[in-house]
């Protein structure tokens, strides 16, 4: 029988109307708008495009946005001065740093360098261990996103095998710990698991992000899972492909997300409601 599909576009769009919906009660109430600063260095295509749909979605949202373009060959103290400066800009709530840095800049130095309390990235250590202990306030956007497909498709998982492919700091090691904090039984699998197949078809909710094409297969899924493909892999036909093997695993899976379609979508609406978080948390709001 065919998965159902998970349609995290039509999620992406009821969520994003909800944090429109509270951000505008914000500032109706404190004229406050929430605000999100993004730094971009160098001509990255791909990057320019994120930081484009980013800077889109905050203004569809009636947030403030700006996005800060500086030269591929800017210097870290140049990088620093510049987030210092947004540190203190009461009209901005969120900073993000689009990654990855050309390399002659020091990424780690760039993440800490971000207050914790600004960071809608939730890359700052604090955060992480924030996350690790499940006292948090910002959670990272992906994996967050993830979450909250489940949500909305009622997705039970207390309980649960979950096996998260890819340890990576900004997905699979996080979406591995919100699984645990939701009571999942975790399994985080990476290059060097042995028999990956055996592992993955032990999973009730199966994750995957690895940065390979098509990589999943449907012979290597428990009949009836749940699969989340957070892998978004250019092809040489330019087409836009997921870590997942779709045709395969739609057969045998019990649900599944699409790439495109799925979690890419999620990934910035999560950023909006960080967005809106730092905001409240900036002027003592709760709403
Ligand atoms: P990384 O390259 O940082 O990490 C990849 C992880 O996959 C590593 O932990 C690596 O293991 C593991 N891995 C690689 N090959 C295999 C294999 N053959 N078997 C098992 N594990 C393997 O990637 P990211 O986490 O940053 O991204 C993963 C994918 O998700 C990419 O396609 C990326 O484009 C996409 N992505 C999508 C987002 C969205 O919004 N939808 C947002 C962020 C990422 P090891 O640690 O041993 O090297």
């Amino acid at each position: 029988m065919a998965a159902k599909i998970i349609d995290g576009k039509k999620i992406a769009e009821l969520t994003r109307a909800d944090i429109a919906a509270r951000a505008a009660q914000l500032e109706a109430q404190s004229g406050v708008k929430p605000g999100l600063a993004v730094i971009i260095v160098g001509d990255n295509p791909a990057s320019q495009v994120y930081v484009r749909n980013k800077k889109k979605a905050c203004e569809q949202a009636g947030m403030y946005s700006v996005v800060i373009e500086m030269p591929g060959d800017t210097t870290q103290e140049a990088l620093m001065k510049q987030i210092e400066a947004l540190k203190t800009d009461d009209k901005i709530h969120g900073i993000l740093v689009q990654l990855p840095l050309p390399a002659h800049l020091d990424e780690d130095a760039v993440i800490a360098a971000i207050p914790p309390e600004k960071d809608v990235d939730a890359f700052h250590p604090v955060n992480t261990g924030k996350i690790m202990i499940g006292d948090y306030d910002f959670l990272p956007c992906t994996p967050a996103g993830v979450m909250k497909l489940l949500e909305h498709e009622g997705i039970e998982i207390a309980g649960k095998e979950c096996v998260v492919v890819g340890r990576s700091n900004i997905v699979g090691k996080p979406q591995a710990m919100l699984l645990l904090h939701a009571n999942g039984t975790v399994t985080v699998c990476h290059s060097r698991t042995k028999n990956l197949a055996d592992v993955t078809r032990r999973a009730d909710i199966l994750v995957v992000a690895i940065g390979k094409a098509n990589f999943i297969t449907g012979d290597m899924i428990k009949p009836g899972a749940v699969v989340i493909d957070v892998g978004m892999n250019r092809l040489e036909n330019k087409k836009l492909c997921g870590d997942v093997d779709f045709a395969s695993c739609s057969e045998v899976a019990g649900a599944i997300t699409p790439v495109p379609g799925g979690v890419g979508p999620m990934t910035i609406t999560m950023l909006l409601e960080n967005t809106l978080t730092a905001a409240k948390k900036a002027i003592g709001k709760n709403l």
